[in-house]
């Protein structure tokens, strides 16, 4: 049997509308700025996103990385919460590639208190570093998926105003927020000056993200991706998946949240584990034995996912899991929670 992969929603396949879409793709050379199919793919995500510009990037990473260092200058400061991705999974990059500062703000299963971000601000003086860049994740991959509501968003967008910053939402899976909160994706970034998302998630692109935001910054990143080694020559072949992506495949995420809600049911009231409510794709388990004792277990059972701390436990639902393979996924939990309980 085909193991059931919940390792992360970057390992959905590319459709086969994508496979038609890269065979019949106008290319050019798009570091000397001549691919068509890269253009339209960039003029689509500032549409959606409500932003000027866009930029095709290799990764979510680059993308987070190149609006940091645009927004950022030497030894100035950024804000974000500490579980953030930018500060937990980019091998230190604030510090290496921008030379940011970095402090954290409090939040809550990834979500910002607003009224906290004051007391974190440094002013400039002849002592402190000045605050100039927020970073907001959402949905929140260590937060569990949590979702930062619009209105949350809103309070975030006029404190940060007021305090001098400018927002950088690294929206990695902003297309699930859209979807949890039943709004556009605009609604949401129209809170923020950049934003980036993955198409190499549950959008099922096979590579890449998208940054947009005002024209002159997306100038500027363009820079930082050069700089970074991420000018790719005929994208395009990338960019059509992407199209794709965008065109076909946002509509249909809803469904992965009520999946990770299935996954969920299927633990909930185990002993020796604690689950949390997924508001998006992502299902985070808490187990009183080692996680590593959890993922052999599943394992045993054709489930296939990632730690997440040495007693957490991660589980994407994406479009490449079916629905009988979530019943199979969930029989597993139900087995390996009840047959084991707190002892593995
Ligand atoms: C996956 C992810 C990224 C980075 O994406 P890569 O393409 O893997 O570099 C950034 N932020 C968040 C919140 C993510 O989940």
């Amino acid at each position: 049997m085909r193991p059931i992969d919940l390792r992360s929603d970057t390992v959905t396949r590319p459709t086969p509308a994508m496979y038609r879409a890269m065979a019949e793709a106008e290319l050019g050379d798009d570091v000397l700025g001549d691919d068509p199919t890269v253009h339209r793919l960039q003029e689509l995500a500032a549409e959606m996103t409500g932003k000027e510009a866009g930029l095709f990037l290799p990764s979510g990473s680059m993308s987070n990385q190149a609006a940091i260092a645009t927004w950022i200058g030497d030894g100035e400061t950024l804000l974000a919460d500490e579980d953030s991705h930018c500060l937990f999974y980019e091998g230190g990059a604030p510090a290496t590639v921008a030379r940011a500062m970095v402090r954290s703000v409090p939040a809550e299963n990834g979500v910002i208190d607003p009224y906290k971000l004051q007391q974190r601000i440094l002013v400039q003086s002849e002592h402190t570093p000045a605050t100039t860049l927020l970073v907001v994740e959402n949905t929140h991959n260590r937060g569990g998926g949590s979702v930062t509501p619009v209105p949350t968003m809103a309070a975030i967008r006029s404190e940060a105003t007021r305090l001098g910053l400018n927002i950088h939402l690294d929206g990695a899976r902003v297309f699930n927020a859209s979807a949890a909160l039943g709004v556009s994706v605009g609604q949401i970034t129209e809170h923020v000056d950049s934003v980036n998302f993955c198409l190499s998630k549950g959008l099922c692109a096979p590579v890449g993200s998208m940054l947009c935001g005002p024209s002159e910054f997306i100038r500027e990143a363009r820079y930082w991706r050069k700089r970074l080694g991420g000018g790719m020559r005929q994208a395009g072949i990338l960019a059509a998946c992407g199209i794709v992506a965008l065109q076909e495949m946002t509509d249909r995420l809803a469904e992965d949240h009520v999946k990770a809600q299935r996954l969920a049911a299927a633990v909930r009231g185990a002993s020796g584990v604690k689950v949390n409510d997924p508001q998006s794709n992502i299902v985070v388990l808490q187990v009183e034995a080692p996680a590593t004792d959890w993922i052999e277990a599943l394992a045993g059972h054709g489930v296939r996912c990632l730690p997440f701390g040495a007693q957490s436990v991660r589980l994407v639902t994406h479009h490449d899991v079916d629905s009988a393979s979530i019943d199979a996924a969930c029989a597993a939990l139900d087995a390996v929670a009840s047959r084991h309980g707190p002892r593995l």
